[in-house]
């Protein structure tokens, strides 16, 4: 069979972070996957950590999990989400990697003598894995998207990688640039000199953009596209705008519109398949056209940076949560609410505040801030049968408040916050205890895709509809074998096991007892994509819209509630 000729889109960042290149880079994709090619996408960090599992969230945002259990970046949650894939640790590199790669390679010899140098050394490493990863997925198109921005010091080897790539493949490698053209409140009006340093910039690596995606709040409109064109060396038509949008899933659709997969497939000379985005432009379509709302409250821990939330330390929740609403026809309406607020004397009287939901959600976390908060809204939810949704911790933490006040175990407790109680219904997995005494804590959960049963006849089963689900960990401890009987004696379900029966996915309550209590010891917001909603997010959502048509009054409707909004 001849080799296919692969085409790499090279994704780099002009101005300032944070613009969407994640986002544009997956819509990219979306929109050459649509055209019948096979795509596969590589995120570059250029940071030297190994991944991004151990760095803290107010650094890094959430952590994503693949199958094979690489702790990677949220835009690798994007990819998947955009790209309707399963990506491995192939696609994701950071500068620590690549360095420990080359480094032991040179240990091993493997360089037969050579004088090892970062050029053309470590640039050759980055292609090998990028090549690697394209011939993986036998990808016709592969994206690799190179975090940071143009002219920090940072991603300049990753750019140089690209430099060489396409020096020896010229009409094989597009470089799009997204860029920000800032409207300041003063002026009024969309400035594009930022993105001309930028691409001059870009140009003194030795790299021209064959396309500038221009991020802004609004359109850009033709004379600056023109100006953009002139100064930044491409053609009119490629500059592309892309405008604040009111849902990340409207970027492809836009895209198209302003024809950049025909420009792309130009610049790569991909003969142009007929594009088929009827799928997309449908959940796209549910999403301008809700029939009504769910109100979702996130408790959790929350991290300010400065005067601001960051919001996407959650990111692939809020997106499960929207996805599967989309899909039932209703907006979610999400909130963030900080369990610390049902802490101390008055912590009761404040979880009362919950009853203005139509569902409550716990996600994963780590550590002991806000934990008896969490676990106040858990028995809330619990004892006035609002539906609830537990993440791992989240899962954990309702296992705990069901052993604390159904069982009557007043101390039970997870040795993660307590190692002394006497009743660690949450504990340390037995092979973690080594790995955690040793110190080594890159990597080394238990991480990724591993299976579960479902017991029949459950919420869970009901909701998956088939006997064995494969769904992502990323956690040290799980409920403790020896309270098992204890707890399941007392009413909690334990409807998902690991095939041996050993350890505990999924509890819940039955529905006859409460119309949704679940909670998963993996991560199932990691598999949801808006071409394919979770089912367990699904049943949820269905809990919260049946709670809000019997309870949501007009009074409580227009009700402020007093935590940030999650932006659509
Ligand atoms: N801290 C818990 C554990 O390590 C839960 C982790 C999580 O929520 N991802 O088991």
């Amino acid at each position: 069979m001849k080799k296919k000729q692969r085409k790499y889109i090279f994704v780099v960042g002009g101005v300032m972070s944070g613009v969407g290149k994640g986002v544009a880079s997956s819509s990219i994709g979306t929109i050459m996957k649509a055209r019948g090619l096979a795509v596969t996408a590589l995120k570059i960090d250029p940071y030297i950590n190994i991944d991004a599992g151990t760095m803290n969230p107010t650094e890094h945002g959430e952590v994503f999990v693949l199958n094979d259990g690489d702790e990677c970046d949220q835009d690798m949650g994007n990819y998947e989400r955009f790209l309707d894939t399963e990506l491995s640790k192939n696609n994701y590199m950071t500068t620590g990697r690549v360095y420990l790669d080359v480094i032991r390679r040179e240990r091993n010899l493997e360089y037969k003598g050579k004088n090892v140098e970062v050029v053309p050394d470590i640039p050759l490493e980055v292609i090998r894995r990028i090549k690697k990863a394209a011939d993986d997925a036998d990808a016709d198109v592969t994206l690799v998207e190179v975090g940071g921005t143009i002219g920090e010091y940072q991603n300049i080897i990753f750019l140089e990688a690209a430099r060489m790539l396409k020096a020896k493949y010229p009409g094989d490698v597009a470089i799009v640039m997204v860029s920000y053209l800032p409207i300041p409140s003063k002026i009024g009006e969309m400035k594009t000199k930022p993105t001309q340093y930028a691409a001059r910039s870009l140009n003194s690596v030795g790299l021209q953009a064959d396309i500038i995606i221009g991020r802004s709040q609004l359109p850009i409109d033709k004379k600056r596209k023109e100006k953009i064109a002139t100064f930044c060396n491409v053609l009119p038509d490629h500059v592309i705008s892309a405008p604040d949008v009111e849902s990340i899933y409207d970027v492809p659709v836009n895209f198209e519109r302003d024809n950049l997969g025909n420009i792309l497939c130009k610049v790569l000379s991909i003969k142009n398949a007929k594009t088929d985005l009827s799928k997309w432009k449908a959940f796209v379509r549910k999403t301008k056209s809700p029939k009504g709302e769910v109100r979702i409250a996130v408790v959790g821990k929350y991290f300010d940076s400065g005067d601001f939330v960051l919001s996407d330390v959650y990111i692939s929740v809020l997106e499960a949560i929207k996805i599967s609403a989309l899909s039932l026809g209703v907006k979610a309406v999400i909130r963030y609410v900080n369990s610390r607020n049902f802490e101390g004397p008055n912590g009761r009287k404040a979880a009362a505040d919950l009853r203005n939901y139509d569902a409550v959600l716990v996600p994963g976390g780590f550590g002991s801030t806000g934990v008896e908060g969490k676990i106040c809204a858990i028995q809330y939810c619990r004892e006035n049968k609002i539906p609830y949704f537990g993440l791992c911790y989240g899962m954990q933490l309702m296992v705990i408040e069901f052993a604390r006040n159904v069982v009557g175990l007043k101390d039970a407790n997870t040795t993660e916050i307590n190692p002394e109680t006497k009743n660690p219904v949450i504990d340390i997995m037995e092979d973690q205890k080594k790995i955690i005494s040793s110190g080594n804590y890159g990597a080394t959960m238990r991480l990724g895709a591993y299976p579960a049963m479902l017991k029949k006849g459950t919420v869970a089963r009901k909701a998956y509809n088939t006997e064995t689900i494969f769904e992502r960990h990323r956690h040290r401890y799980e409920v403790n074998p020896a309270f098992i009987e204890t707890i399941s004696a007392a009413g909690l379900v334990f409807s998902g096991t690991s095939p041996t029966g050993k350890l505990m996915e999924i509890a819940e309550l039955p529905q006859n007892e409460h119309p949704f209590f679940v909670g998963t010891q993996f991560h199932p917001e990691f598999k949801a994509r808006p071409l394919l909603p979770h089912p367990l997010f699904s049943a949820f959502i269905k809990a919260a819209i049946k709670r809000g048509s019997e309870t949501r009054k007009p009074a409580i409707l227009a009700q402020k509630v007093a935590s940030p909004q999650v932006k659509e």
